[in-house]
């Protein structure tokens, strides 16, 4: 049986180092990528989701408080400089992860998250007291964001992992 601190490691995902920005899908390793971004925002105003803005250095990182990705490699298209390689040429491994302000710990009853995941990465496990909680499956998790504003807590993030998965893989 699992018990409470397995429960919460897969409700919290596994521990990770201090993340990186999110950068557009197909971006360079970060350091190549700050070196080779010179800050023109055609990926921002090429992304039809609006989800692309520029950081304090002018270089663009993903805000899912306004939508979610879908992958469309406009903004790889868009990229003059090769900072953001041709879609699907980089791995992407950003996933989301829950964390400790979900509502459904405090056992209120939502499912908001798993809801708005189109790829059913977010799944909730009964537990013995009667409370649902999620349940992220990393492995079918396509970093796309859409689980991040519907969110009522704020408690959804979505973050780089060492993890080296196609872009946008959803098993
Ligand atoms: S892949 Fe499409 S939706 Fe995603 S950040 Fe780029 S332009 Fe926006
Ligand atoms: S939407 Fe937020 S509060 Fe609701 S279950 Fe998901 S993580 Fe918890
Ligand atoms: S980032 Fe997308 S695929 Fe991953 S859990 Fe959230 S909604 Fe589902």
């Amino acid at each position: 049986m699992t018990n409470l601190l397995d429960r919460r490691a897969l409700l919290f995902g596994r521990s990770r180092p201090a993340a990186d920005p999110v950068r557009p899908p197909g971006a360079l390793p970060e350091a190549a990528f700050r070196s080779a971004c010179d800050g023109c925002a055609a990926c921002a105003t090429a992304c039809p989701a609006g989800i692309v803005r520029l950081d304090g250095g002018r270089r663009p990182i993903l805000d899912f408080s306004q939508g979610e990705c879908t992958f469309c490699a406009a903004c790889t298209e868009a990229c003059p400089t090769g900072a953001l390689a041709a879609a699907g040429a980089r791995p992407w491994t950003v996933r989301a992860a829950i964390g400790p302000a979900c509502l459904a710990v405090g056992g209120v009853a939502c499912r908001s998250c798993g809801d708005a995941c189109g790829s059913g990465a977010i799944r909730f496990s009964p537990c013995p007291d009667g409370r649902f909680l999620p349940v992220l499956r990393e492995e079918a998790c396509t970093g796309c964001g859409a689980c991040v504003s519907v969110c009522p807590a704020g408690a959804v993030a979505v973050r780089p992992t060492p993890a080296v998965l196609p872009l946008g893989r959803a098993s």
